[in-house]
């Protein structure tokens, strides 16, 4: 992998370069004291050591409501997909975990050519955390620091960022006049760095290896933290709606008033949510929220990691942040793995 340097006062100049050069491009904006993804209009909006932002990144490649098909009468067509090359600049390594795991699922079986095309068109550039959020346990999920699934990763050392390009299309949006090769002592700051990275979340961490959770999982299937977490949880579907990692939408049509025609639409939609588990004929299979919990960490913690070898936690810390019951992800692994101990 190519590796190169840039002077952190060479980050306006670039910024401004890729503004200029017709993509569109999404970055971090500070909003009194939390943080979005959002598109920049001027280089100098660009935040570079934020904490965590309200929503991921994945809310551009996998928008919250998404047109499918416009239709008319018995005809349908699909509205003309967007194709100007998008960059999303400063993703934090476990957001980027979590586009590698939505890349595996919307690639798996019936691939999903709604995401597919918006993922096609998006440069990921990838920044370090310099500043860890105070919910976030990423290293002990292996998604503190990142080696694949960025076009670009920016670390931040000593008056600079160490940079790794990670593909072609990375390489075209680098300001060709003001990368560098880093020196040896660059090269050895970036190797600190990347060390300090997993110390930098130790005091909130799952202590069972992320390998080993399916199996907690599978054991504790009838623990009774399951139905302590009924008696907490509201239900709201925060956690869902704040996660890099769920994918699940509900599809629906609106009609025209008029009844000659409508919109088939995706829209996000989340496991805690009752309406969610009621099917067709009216059933609902997770009544009760104990069987909804469960479901979302078994999702979290064993079928993702069983399917796609990959955490479907990323331990970014939101859905702790957001949550009015104060159910954390961290407290429910442990919790299962203390009963395991004892
Ligand atoms: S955010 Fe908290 S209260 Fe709301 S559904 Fe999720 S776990 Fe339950
Ligand atoms: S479950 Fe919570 S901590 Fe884990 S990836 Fe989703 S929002 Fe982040």
């Amino acid at each position: 992998m190519e590796e190169l340097v840039i002077s952190k006062d060479s980050m306006v100049p670039w910024l401004t370069e890729l503004l200029a050069s017709g993509r569109e491009v999404i970055g971090v904006k500070k909003h009194r004291k939390r943080y979005r993804f959002e598109k920049l209009e001027k280089p100098g909006e660009a935040v570079l050591d934020y904490d965590v932002t309200l929503q991921s990144p994945k809310k551009f490649i996998f928008p919250p409501r998404e047109d499918l098909i416009a239709f008319s009468g018995p005809e349908g067509k699909r509205p003309q997909a967007e194709k100007t090359e998008r960059v999303i600049f400063g993703v934090h390594p476990y957001d980027l975990h979590a586009i590698s795991l939505l890349d595996a699922v919307f690639n798996d079986g019936e691939k999903d050519p709604y995401y597919l095309e918006q993922r096609a068109r998006t440069i990921l550039v990838g920044i370090d955390v310099s500043k860890p959020s105070l919910n976030a346990f990423c290293a002990s999920m292996g998604t503190a620091t990142v080696e694949e699934g960025f076009d670009v990763m920016l670390t931040p050392i000593e008056g600079a960022y160490f940079v790794r390009v990670g593909s072609a299309a990375g390489r075209k949006i680098l300001p060709k006049k003001l990368v560098k090769t880093p020196t040896d002592n660059q090269r050895a700051q970036f190797h600190n760095e990347q060390e300090k990275a997993q110390v930098r979340f130790a005091l909130n961490r799952v202590e069972t290896p992320v390998k080993e959770l399916p199996a907690l999982l599978e054991k504790h299937q009838h623990h009774p933290m399951w139905e302590e977490l009924e008696k907490r949880c509201l239900g709201c579907g925060s956690c869902n709606l704040v996660c890099p990692t769920c994918y699940c939408f509900d599809v629906k049509d609106e009609m025209a008033l008029d009844l000659s025609g409508g919109v088939r639409y995706r829209s996000w939609d989340g496991c805690l949510l009752k309406d969610f588990t009621r099917v067709g004929s009216g059933e609902i299979f997770r009544e009760s929220l104990a069987h909804r919990n469960r479901h979302r960490f078994f999702r979290k913690g064993k079928y993702m990691i069983e399917k796609y070898q990959k955490p479907g936690c990323v331990g970014c810390g939101r859905c702790t942040t957001h949550c009015l019951a104060d159910i954390n992800p961290v407290e429910v692994f442990n919790a299962l793995a203390q009963k395991e101990a004892q």
